[in-house]
């Protein structure tokens, strides 16, 4: 059983007819000067450096904090935790946007942040200059297991991938760029807050026949068979069974930008393509095979849901990577 300190320290003091009296005594008092340190927030992390921004014990280490603000997050005995406090302007908001984003709420300032809604304004985010009109939702879902939304501006219809966690604050912005028209969910585990948005916005969202349950079951357009299916001329669809029966990935074709969901992403320790094997509901042959057709797309950035985006020189070096991914599993 855990022990129960703050019951220990909260014993009543008698009342006062039965306290032992004080002498009276000729020591004088010294009247401390310093005041005491404040006590530290009890869901404050050890590992976090000290200073206003700090990570609770309730962090499970999906690693947003630490991709969106690498100078303030770092990854300690296996939780997220702030390894240097922000310095600037541009690093306190990224630790916001961080903090906005963080699925479980781990991340708390000391002080109030008076620049909160100011910080709320920025979402949703631009993510490279090389990458116009595609955002980060931000706001990450616990549902998802903080898996990440993204945002790509279109005139014919802006498309929400996956689903962030649902925010009125976050809906007002997205209505300020237009909307959106569909949701497109690359698998079951990233649609978190679907119906929720789909009410909001209006959208129509997209999911493959393979993945849908109970809780997709009101999606407005299934994907059946193998495809590739389109959407307008900019997007194609690639079924990409393995993580998931239904998982799809969507490729955005004049930024060359493939989102991938849980097919396939990079890890925070290595820059190579990792597959997440051991979370695959399908066999390891039918997730290499849906690899093995990324081969022939013509695309240099990964967008994942989970994990680190990466971005190669051109689609030969893509296609080197993956070659490379699929020696590992087969040797
Ligand atoms: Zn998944």
């Amino acid at each position: 059983m855990a022990l129960n300190l703050r019951a220990a320290t909260s014993l009543a003091a008698p009342p006062a007819h039965l306290r032992p009296r004080r002498r009276a005594t000729s020591v004088s008092v010294v009247r401390a000067t310093v005041s005491p340190p404040p006590a530290l927030d009890s869901r404050r992390r050890p590992q976090n450096v000290s200073g206003d921004f700090f990570v609770d014990h309730r962090c499970i280490d999906c690693a947003t904090c630490r991709w969106m603000a690498p100078e303030v997050f770092k990854r300690v005995d296996g939780q997220s935790a702030v390894a240097a406090q922000p310095t600037s302007e541009e690093t306190r908001t990224k630790a916001l946007q961080a903090l906005l984003s963080c699925p479980t709420s781990s991340i708390h300032t000391d002080k109030p942040a008076q620049d909160m809604l100011q910080v709320q304004n920025t979402f949703p985010l631009p993510i490279d200059d090389d990458l116009p009109g595609v955002y980060l939702c931000g706001y990450h879902s616990e549902n998802s297991y903080g898996a990440t939304s993204y945002l790509i501006l279109h005139p014919e219809g802006n498309i929400m991938v996956d689903s962030p966690r649902y925010t009125p604050k976050l809906a007002n912005q997205l209505e300020k760029l237009g909307g959106v028209r569909y949701m497109f969910l690359t698998h079951i585990d990233d649609v978190a807050d679907h119906r929720k948005w789909a009410e909001r916005l209006k959208c129509e969202r997209i999911i493959h026949s393979g993945d849908v349950e109970d809780i997709t079951a009101d999606v407005e357009w299934k994907l059946t068979g193998n495809g590739p299916w389109n959407i307008g001329t900019d997007f194609e669809l690639i079924h990409t069974p393995g993580h998931t029966k239904g998982s799809v990935c969507l490729l955005y074709k004049p930024l060359k930008a493939l989102f991938t969901g849980d097919h396939v992403a990079k890890t925070e320790e290595s820059d190579d393509l990792n597959l997440f094997l051991m979370y695959s509901k399908q066999s390891v042959g039918v997730q290499l095979d849906s690899i093995r057709k990324l081969l022939v797309i013509d695309f240099e950035w990964f967008l994942p849901g989970h994990g680190y985006r990466i971005r190669y020189e051109d689609v030969h070096a893509k296609n080197s990577a993956i070659e490379a991914l699929l020696a590992d599993h087969i040797n």
